[in-house]
């Protein structure tokens, strides 16, 4: 049997006692028909593996089981395809989204919401994942990745980028729409210009001037400092812009949701995409809170497109697929400045 180098996770434990293994295991093979086998030439570092890596995500079945091969937004080579696969060739480049596959038969498959599907396999939650040399996935649940794009930079599409996509989506965007982006990392600096695209006026909360910095760069037509000083910061919110059409939240903390709920107008739209608690609101003001999950083959294909046409900005920092334990550390202390990418 072939083997393959990957990052292994045998037990959840802080990143700073390094509890990713660099190990040689079985190459994946194509099993079934439908079938191909990617070589990764690239895999971006999601916030989400910090907290499934520390076990800080148990309690919502994350990870589900152990040892795992954490990574769920990677690009690579086909270099194997099954006997039925018909949209990928050899020597073609595919991607991944953390929707490894679903069933194809339930309701929300059918109605192309297949990342909602109750009996789905997710990537990087078992020995599939991206922090590794090789993956097979079913074709239908791969993207192709046009030539004039680089892995490293198309590899974060895949879940930051699409992620970014939905949320903006669901935000409803139109010309002017005043759109307030709470949280400007990976998938953050990727909101700010899909919401550009869509001709929204950007207004970006990060706690970081870096990121503040990074937001007006990418077109946002302002960038405001969060202060967990809530009145404070509504009032100048308020004074320099007025309350909010719509806002997104990418931050993970309770303080940032309960905020940009407060920082909305009466029947505005708050979208939620992290984990966190469920925030009290005011029924009478008439705003809408939705959630949002990843989304879509068909989505990601739209998110390879725009980012392709609109030649939107990727930032990344490219580390060997050895120094992931290092990698998650500087993210966990806040020193990535969107989205770091490992290269096996
Ligand atoms: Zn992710
Ligand atoms: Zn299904």
């Amino acid at each position: 049997m072939e083997k393959m180098r990957a990052m292994i996770l045998e037990k959840c434990d802080k990143i700073e006692n390094n509890p990713l293994k660099l190990k040689d295991i079985d190459r994946h093979e194509i099993k079934r028909p439908e079938e191909i086998l990617i070589k990764i030439e690239a895999c971006g570092v999601c916030h989400s593996q910090l907290h499934g890596i520390e076990g800080d995500w148990k309690d919502i079945g994350i990870p589900p089981t152990l040892p795992t091969v954490p990574g769920h937004e990677l690009v690579g080579k086909v270099v194997q395809v099954g006997d039925k696969v018909t949209k990928f060739k050899v020597g073609e480049r595919a991607g991944i989204t953390p929707l490894l596959e679903a069933c194809r038969e339930c309701q929300y498959c059918k109605e192309g919401k297949e990342y909602l599907c109750e009996s789905s396999a997710i990537t990087g939650e078992s020995f599939k994942g991206g922090y590794s040399e090789y993956i097979t996935v079913a074709e239908d649940f791969a993207t192709k990745v046009p030539d004039t794009m680089k892995s490293e930079y198309a590899a974060p599409l895949f879940c930051a980028g699409i992620t970014a996509y939905k949320a903006v989506k669901a935000a409803e965007p139109k010309i002017h729409k005043k759109i307030g982006i709470f949280g400007i990392g990976g998938v953050g600096h990727m909101a700010v210009q899909f919401a550009k695209v869509e001709n929204c006026d950007v207004v970006a909360f990060s706690r970081s001037q870096n990121h503040l910095d990074v937001a007006k760069r990418l077109g946002a037509v302002d960038a405001i400092q969060f202060s967990e000083n809530q009145k404070e910061f509504l009032a100048k919110l308020k004074e320099s812009h007025g309350l909010l059409d719509a806002a997104i939240i990418f931050a993970p903390a309770d303080i940032v949701t309960d905020t940009a709920i407060k920082a909305v107008k009466k029947g505005g739209l708050v979208v939620i995409a992290t984990v966190g608690e469920n925030p009290t609101f005011m029924a009478f003001e008439e705003k809408t809170i939705r959630g949002t999950l990843i989304g879509s083959t068909k989505d990601m294909e739209q998110v390879i497109k725009i980012c392709n046409e609109n030649n939107l900005e990727v930032i990344t920092e490219v580390f060997p697929l050895e120094q992931a334990n290092q990698v998650l550390k500087k993210l966990k202390d806040s020193e990535i400045k969107a989205r770091a990418v490992l290269v096996p």
